[in-house]
């Protein structure tokens, strides 16, 4: 009996050698992914420096759980997001750049632009694709691409959305999380808000004349004494765990909606940050952002007790800079210094991003890096840690995938061109803010704003605050930037808008320089 269960296990153990040496990459499941996305969180809304210095904001917000993210993965100090939601989520959802896509503003209504797009003194905006994404072909307006759930869905992953989806206008195929191939909606709809944070306020729901921005679904917790971010993180743990029960891999798109406005206090946190002197609305910002702190050691926590930690990638990204134009406490336009302005913004504060990428046993923890990663690069990367390498798509893929930086692989060493590109109009005023398209390429950034043409330059390395434009200190800088801008923006058939003072399109920024002029 002893010998025959020897020769069992010496079987299986030759069995075992042999099959891993045939192919050792099909030996591995199939890891599960974290998409941890925030809503409006700004690149130092945070307690984890990702920048070489700790600044003030450092040590205004409380954030334990991105710390110990930091500790157990990679810290991107230089990714980069769109400067307001939909472009960024449809870059992400399809790996396309925002010039590519043409969802250039944020969705809501169909077949319309938004009043602020009307009525600009210089500016016609084009018709971008105002319906956002769309998973089949032929939709007016919108964008028709193989959504990146889909994409995990088809190769077996069971599929989660929960929270802020955004993704295309009232009416449209693209408003439903579940026609992008999620098998799970959460709270998702075309809305990009919530209409209220609280439980007790059933989240918006019954408010006439608010029912645009009312939270749907969570009807369990109408009346509960229960904050929005937790309410979508207990349901998305709740429906995670049938996958994990029956070993199916999991992707959770966990889209917080905080910490956008309505900003509302979250009453487990709010109290300390009253007591460190914070004005009302920056307490409650900060509860914000640690109550969606909060979520994210949930899932760490969910992950780690139910054995899986090793083979689940988290990943942590925010949509956009952080608001600082309007309806912040305190000064306007500060809330992201050093780096200037914020969400709606070309400068580094509307579209610095912090991110975090942890996949034990491939990542170094605690490591940091420096490469320039841009939102459409997710999608290739998502799909080839799920392991699809090439996928023919309808759509042409912009995004790379940043996979190889995890594993510490040599990436970008051609210094690759990222490309912003926003001929719209955000609704709002502050520094930067208006139509633009902008290039970065090694430590140069070049901004075009298109209803007055101006040019500007920036050394990153050495400004990071974008205070002294190099534009005419640089003639030949200037000269190669707005050139490799506006060749990325005619390859990606980029619309800009129209001069109203000569019915014209805007120039693309080299046809404005002198020697250039066509
Ligand atoms: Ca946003």
């Amino acid at each position: 009996m002893v010998k025959n269960t020897l020769k069992v296990i010496v079987l299986v153990l030759v069995l075992a050698v042999l099959g891993s040496c045939e192919n050792d990459e099909i030996q591995e499941p199939p890891p599960n992914i974290v998409l941890f996305l925030v809503d409006d969180m700004g690149w130092q809304d945070t307690s984890v420096p990702f920048w070489s210095e700790r600044t003030a904001f450092n040590d205004r917000y409380h954030t334990p759980n991105m710390e110990r993210l930091a500790k157990e993965g990679v810290k991107f100090t230089q990714a980069y997001a769109t400067p307001v939601c939909s472009p960024t989520r449809v870059s992400l959802m399809t790996g396309m750049n925002a010039a590519r896509h043409r969802v250039t503003n944020w969705t809501l209504k169909k077949d319309s632009l938004q009043p602020m797009e009307t009525d600009h003194p210089q500016l016609e905006f084009p018709l971008w694709n105002v319906n956002g994404m769309s998973p089949v072909a032929g939709d007016s307006l919108a964008v028709h691409a193989m959504p990146l759930p889909q994409a995990l869905h088809d190769i077996g992953y069971f599929t989660v959305h929960s929270g802020k989806a955004h993704l295309g206008a009232i009416g449209t195929p693209g408003e439903n999380p579940l026609n992008l191939g999620f098998d799970v909606n959460i709270a998702g709809h075309a809305a990009g808000a919530p209409e209220s944070y609280l439980g007790t306020e059933n989240f918006g729901n019954g408010k006439e004349g608010r029912e645009t921005w009312a939270v749907p679904g969570l009807e369990n917790y109408y009346g509960k004494d229960i904050f929005l971010t937790e309410a979508i993180t207990q349901e998305a743990l709740k429906v995670v765990d049938s996958a994990v029960t029956h070993q199916q891999p999991f992707f959770l798109y966990m889209s917080h909606y905080a910490v956008h406005t309505p900003i509302m206090g979250d009453e487990r946190f709010v109290q300390k940050y009253l007591e460190k002197g914070l004005d009302s609305t920056e307490a409650k910002y900060a509860s914000l952002v640690e109550g969606m702190d909060k979520s994210l050691g949930d899932i760490l926590n969910y992950l780690t007790d139910k054995n899986i930690e090793e083979n689940t990638i988290v990943i942590f990204m925010s949509d956009n800079g952080g608001l600082s134009a309007h309806a912040r406490g305190g000064e306007p336009n500060t809330h992201n210094k050093p780096l200037a302005s914020g969400k709606g913004s070309m400068y580094e504060g509307g579209i610095r991003e912090p991110m975090l990428v942890k996949w034990l046993n491939k990542t170094e923890p605690g490591t940091v890096s420096n490469e320039q990663i841009i939102i459409e690069d997710f999608y290739p990367s998502i799909l080839k840690m799920a392991g699809i390498d090439s996928l023919e798509t309808v759509q042409k893929v912009d995004g790379q995938s940043f996979v190889e930086i995890l594993k510490d692989e040599p990436k970008y060493e051609g210094l690759r061109p990222l490309i912003w590109h926003y001929p719209n109009e955000w609704g709002v005023t502050g520094p930067g803010i208006g139509a633009a398209s902008a290039v970065r390429q090694g430590d140069w950034k070049f901004i075009y704003f298109h209803a007055d043409r101006r040019m500007e330059l920036y050394n990153l390395k050495t400004d990071i605050g974008e205070t002294k434009n190099l534009a005419s200190e640089q003639p030949e800088k200037l000269l190669e930037m707005a050139s490799i801008l506006t060749t990325q923006l005619k390859a990606k058939r980029a619309q800009m808008p129209i001069d109203k003072s000569t019915g014209k399109p805007v120039e693309y920024p080299l046809e404005m320089l002198p020697n250039e002029k066509e």
